[in-house]
């Protein structure tokens, strides 16, 4: 199996063997082309599995096909994740898969000024990398708006809800159109996971490894 077998284009192929990655891992080449026709994806997957580009392979290709709207940038991707390791880790993958595409991202994490996030929210971004605490706090503050998103990820729901961010997570969700794709990722699915998960997804595709 290959990226291309995946349905992948060329541009992100292009740029993962550049990266020396040649087969998909399993999550990868069961959430890839499911993501790819649109179905929303509950996917239990450990940190390791390759799960940062089964979901952002998918959303990078949605988003490329899409004709780009006039005007400024806006925040069509938001990608939640619960620590500043993780959305830094997530951000470099991406720069790394877009590196043939004009997108463009913006990682924002709290615990250090809002200064350098800010300003590259004004240039104008088309996927967010964020964590819930200081994703929360630039909205109030006007910073940020999610009326256009169109593609949601939640990543590490699990931990999400074991370091107290459920409550913001939620809160979030509600600002989020509910005409959207959602990826949801969790290595377990206790009770409150799976609720959360009923809530955010629409007859989504289990995926597994
Ligand atoms: P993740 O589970 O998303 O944290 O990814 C784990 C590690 O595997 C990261 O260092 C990725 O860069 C790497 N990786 C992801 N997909 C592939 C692949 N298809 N082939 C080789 N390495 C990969």
């Amino acid at each position: 199996m290959t990226f291309q077998e995946l349905g992948l284009i060329e541009p992100l192929t292009r740029a993962l063997a550049a990266e020396g990655y040649t087969h998909p891992t399993p999550i990868q080449a069961q959430a890839i082309p499911l993501a790819l026709k649109g179905h929303d994806i509950l996917g239990t997957a450990q940190t390791g599995t390759g799960k940062t580009a089964a979901f952002t392979l998918p959303i990078l290709q949605l988003m490329v096909a899409e004709k780009p709207a006039a005007g400024k940038r806006v925040v069509k991707t938001l990608i939640l994740t619960p620590t500043r390791e993780l959305a830094i880790q997530i951000g470099e993958s991406i720069s790394t898969y877009a590196a043939n595409t004009s997108l463009r991202h913006a990682v924002i994490f709290g615990g250090v000024s809002q200064k350098a996030q800010t300003d590259a929210l004004a240039r104008g971004v088309d996927i967010l990398v964020a964590t819930p605490g200081r994703l929360l706090d630039l909205i109030n503050q006007g910073f940020i708006h999610l009326k256009s998103v169109s593609f949601l990820v939640l990543d590490e729901a699990d931990r999400m809800l074991d370091m107290g961010f459920i409550h913001d997570v939620k809160r979030i969700i509600q600002l989020v159109p509910k005409k959207r794709q959602t990826l949801f990722f969790s290595a377990t699915m206790p009770p409150a996971i799976q609720t959360l998960a009923d809530v955010m997804l629409q007859a989504p595709k289990s995926v597994e490894v």
